[in-house]
């Protein structure tokens, strides 16, 4: 695997107290502040949506392309990102913020124009990192030169991929239209540029065994990967998985098991990679299952006492060997 270069790299527990690398901790440490991220959505769409590979877009998508409320109705860039600070209920002088281009695919665009954007974003005051959120058949080496060049010191330069799973069937069945084959070559290819890629998982997709959540936690072990965001599936309203679940009522996990599996998923990551994210997120007024998921604080604490009950941490599975 090519290191990344500049990137302090921590073990879990040693600084934060936490069984895992959590990405939260490790900026409060890198930056000695609160670094929080101010969501985006610059009106890209997505090849999976506006018909290029479908008109359907992944199945859990919703309409907003998993945007914040926060950006809704603003048209500008500076005033989505200055109406997302005052949400903040606190407001500290030294916090610093992080632009996070969040909606859609915020690499769908020829690069002058995501360079104006992405310029946009980081002229904000106070920014100290950019986060593009995108596919991983939407690099190519052009827009890897424009992000490229918003690398400094002291800087949060992220890609974050929607990887999902390894498992080419388990892509399919979300209707991803791409496959983990070109996942792995968008990974190889940011790794020349040396730009930190933050991939996403989804635990709990239909049909997906738990050895195969298991091969994808030690398959991205193994690939340049810099950081993970998990997710647990979750049903939102209004989007086509909402109707194969009203008609199929499939199983979803339990808290219990999905508490179990992210244990097990963490124990085999390699134990640099960065946690930004242990499960999704929702609104209640979007969400149609399950239910558990509003409950965030009571699911991050039952995976801590799950870590302490089984005296484990991030990569007590891990073997090392193998990476790219
Ligand atoms: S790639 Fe992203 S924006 Fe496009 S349909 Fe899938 S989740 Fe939505």
């Amino acid at each position: 695997m090519q290191k990344q270069k500049n990137r302090k790299i921590f073990n879990p527990g040693k600084w934060s107290g936490k069984p895992y690398n959590f990405f939260g901790d490790y900026l409060a440490a890198a930056y000695s502040c609160r670094v929080l991220k101010l969501p985006i959505d610059a009106g890209f769409s997505c090849p999976n949506r506006d018909g290029t590979l479908s008109f359907d877009g992944c199945v859990f998508c919703s309409e907003e392309g998993s945007a914040s409320p926060t950006t809704g109705g603003l048209s500008s860039i500076a005033d989505q990102m200055l109406n997302a600070k005052n949400t903040f209920r606190r407001s500290e002088k030294d916090t610093k913020y992080i632009a996070y281009f969040q909606a859609f695919t915020n690499t769908y665009a020829p690069p002058e124009k995501l360079k104006k954007l992405y310029d946009e974003a980081v002229n904000f005051p106070d920014i100290t990192g950019l986060m593009i959120g995108t596919r991983p058949d939407c690099i190519n080496r052009e827009i890897l030169e424009v992000i490229s060049s918003y690398k400094k010191e002291n800087f949060e330069l992220w890609i974050e991929l929607g990887l999902q799973s390894v498992h080419d069937k388990s892509l399919e069945n979300l209707n991803r239209q791409h496959t983990f084959k070109q996942t792995d070559d968008a990974l190889i290819m940011i790794a020349e540029y040396n730009i930190p890629v933050c991939v996403h998982v989804i635990l709990g997709i239909p049909g997906e065994t738990w050895a195969e959540m298991m091969e994808t936690a030690e398959t991205i072990s193994k690939l340049p990967v810099a950081g993970v965001k998990l997710h647990h599936l979750h049903i939102i309203k209004d989007t086509p998985l909402a109707y194969i679940y009203e008609k199929e009522q499939f199983s979803l996990m339990s808290l219990k098991e999905y508490v179990s599996t992210v244990c097990d998923f963490i124990e085999r990551l390699r134990p640099d990679i960065l946690i930004h994210r242990l499960m999704g997120d929702r609104m209640e007024e979007s969400l149609l299952q399950p239910k558990w998921g509003l409950h965030k604080g009571t699911v991050l604490q039952a995976i801590e006492d799950e870590f302490s009950r089984r005296c484990t941490f991030q990569g007590f599975l891990y073997t090392e060997g193998d990476e790219k």
